[in-house]
């Protein structure tokens, strides 16, 4: 078992609080990533799509997880149980420090999460406080304007990647 923290970063212009749009513990906010075979490193094709509300019941019979998906190449099947609690938002001066915020905690059996691409679901809130909602960040960044302090809101140059917590 090894537990996966996905951490974000991006650059924000005028903008602070990038994140899911429920919170952090979003139960409708879905993940997109590929997924390496822990047992003979085939990385999957297609992306797959997580989000906390989905669960399925464990074959053994204990409890449940989040996706069961079987490798491709070598018939090794694996799970990944999202963790939650262990997100923060991105703020200002994090994404200004060069700084990656944990984003979601996944626990991973026989499959490692790579390649997380933004979607859509995001918020954030001006530095005058304006609150951003349905954001997409599908397209790589995202800009509009607030109003209340007359300046532009940015995020920009998008990076993720996967902490490995053994
Ligand atoms: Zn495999």
């Amino acid at each position: 078992m090894v537990n996966m923290l996905l951490m974000i970063t991006a650059e924000l212009e005028n903008l602070t609080g990038l994140q899911p749009e429920g919170g952090c513990d979003d139960p409708n906010f879905p993940y997109y990533f590929k997924m390496k075979c822990s047992n003979c490193g085939e990385v999957s094709q297609k992306n797959t799509c997580v989000m906390l509300s989905e669960t399925v019941p464990l074959p053994n019979g204990r409890g449940h997880t989040n996706l069961i998906q079987r490798c491709k190449f070598c018939s090794r099947e694996g799970t990944v149980t999202m963790v939650q609690g262990r997100g923060r938002p991105l703020m200002l001066e994090v994404s200004q420090a060069g700084i990656y915020a944990p984003l979601m905690m996944f626990d991973c059996r026989g499959l490692e999460p790579v390649d997380f691409s933004f979607g859509h679901g995001w918020k954030a809130e001006s530095t005058s406080g304006t609150k951003f909602g349905d954001i997409d960040l599908s397209g790589g960044d995202y800009s509009e304007y607030c109003e209340k302090g007359e300046v532009p809101v940015m995020v920009s140059n998008l990076k993720a990647k996967f902490n490995c917590l053994k």
